[in-house]
């Protein structure tokens, strides 16, 4: 199997955490499209750069990824306080702020869960597990990939975006 179906296995199977999470404890939970405090990253895998890079450029589906003004110290997806790439994101942005467990520890942004005491294990993410998971397939991706752009160990954002071509 490649490396992009492989990467579209992974992240369908946090999509479908996220649904049991949000069908269980919505409530609870602040992270949705638009909420955009955490968005500072700067560099992905390259399997990811490029997922979002074919996505962008393959279409269908529209992308405003030109949009000016990027704040200092944020994601140049950013754009008007939304994320502009939002169905291609990578997979920490899929994860962050959700129950992840991390080197034996529970962790959540502290916009979720307010005032509850206890999240039931079935609701934690092993962060470490998907993290070996997206390691691998991105071995796989470099294997696979001739493009020498996306052959850096991480791909810088602006870098990536800078390569976007225009979308009329
Ligand atoms: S890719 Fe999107 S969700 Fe992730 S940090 Fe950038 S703007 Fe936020
Ligand atoms: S992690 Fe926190 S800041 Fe980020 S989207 Fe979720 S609630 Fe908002």
């Amino acid at each position: 199997m490649k490396s992009i179906e492989l990467y579209m296995q992974l992240t369908a199977k946090i999509e479908a955490f996220e649904a049991k999470l949000l069908a269980a404890c919505a409530p609870h939970i602040k992270c949705a499209r638009g909420c955009s405090a955490c968005c500072i990253l700067e560099s992905v895998f390259p399997v990811e750069a490029w997922n979002i890079y074919s996505t962008i450029t393959s279409g269908p589906g529209s992308f405003s990824v030109r949009a000016p003004g990027r704040e200092q110290g944020r994601c140049v997806f950013l754009s008007g306080g939304e994320c502009s790439i939002y169905a291609c994101r990578p997979v920490i942005c899929r994860t962050h702020g959700y129950p992840i467990m991390a080197e034996g520890r529970v962790d959540f942004c502290p916009e979720n869960f307010k005032g509850v005491s206890s999240i039931d294990s079935g609701f934690i993410l092993d962060l470490d597990a998907l993290n070996r998971a997206l390691v691998s397939i991105n071995r796989i991706f470099l294997d696979e990939n001739r493009d020498e752009f996306f052959t850096s160990e991480r791909i810088i954002l602006a870098d990536l975006k800078a390569r976007i071509p225009e979308v009329p």
